[in-house]
């Protein structure tokens, strides 16, 4: 059996970046994570071809050109995208491939795909404090970019019904193990098992963060 695409998007800072790393730790033989290319320039400890393909934007334009792009987006002044020949040879052997991506790229991959199954899923913090909180403590980071991903998140926060599923990211094993049993259940035609975590069931909790964004993005939170 083919294996599925589950995209993985959520609010910069809400922690996928760990989630991903502990759920390939756990499940090393369900998943394949996808790698992306992006223009951004490496921060410190982050490798070409494990954390990202770093080039630069000409070559960025020569692989949009050549239709080697499952998706791609701009995202705070970069490009990022899915390079397709890995992800088309992970499912062909059965793998779970998941995608790190952002809003734009993630409602593309539906469209592109329309023969393989995709899930959507979006990760939040507990609220907007927390997620500033993770941006500041990260250290990677100057005040403006921290500036506009907060911002950035506050025009995703508007998108997040068009996932299927909301994850809290609280506890990062908790989540994982989530994120996990969604996958399965989903892969066993059994998603009516994860209703709770569906995002029509967490639209008092999303309404609230927009809520909280907002005020963040008008400085009255900090
Ligand atoms: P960062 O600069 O923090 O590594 O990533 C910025 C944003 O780009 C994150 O929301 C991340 O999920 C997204 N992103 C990473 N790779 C891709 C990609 O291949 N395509 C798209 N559309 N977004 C991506």
């Amino acid at each position: 059996m083919d294996g599925l695409i589950i995209i993985v998007s959520g609010f910069s800072g809400a922690g996928k970046g760990s989630i991903m790393k502990n759920l390939l730790e756990k499940h090393p033989e369900d998943y394949a994570l996808s790698i992306s290319a992006t223009s951004r320039k490496p921060r410190p400890g982050e490798k070409h071809g494990t954390d990202y393909f770093f080039i630069d934007r000409a070559n960025f334009e020569e692989m949009i050109k050549k239709n080697q792009l499952l998706e791609y987006a701009e995202y705070v002044g970069n490009y990022y995208g899915t390079p397709r020949r890995y992800v088309e040879d992970k499912l062909n052997m059965g793998k779970n491939v998941i995608l790190e991506i952002e809003m734009q790229g993630a409602m593309k991959i539906k469209h592109n795909m329309p023969e393989t199954k995709v899930i959507s899923v979006f990760v939040s913090t507990l609220d907007a404090v927390t997620l500033y909180g993770r941006l500041v403590g990260r250290g990677t980071e100057t005040a403006e970019v921290i500036k506009k991903r907060m911002d950035r998140a506050l025009e995703e926060s508007s998108g997040v019904e068009d996932y299927d599923y909301l994850l809290v990211n609280d506890d990062l094993d908790e989540t994982t193990e989530l994120l996990h049993q969604i996958i399965m259940n989903e892969r066993n035609g059994k998603p009516e098992l994860n209703n709770e975590e569906r995002v029509a069931s967490n639209m008092d909790f999303i309404n609230d963060m927009k809520f909280k964004l907002l005020s963040f993005s008008k400085g009255e939170l900090q």
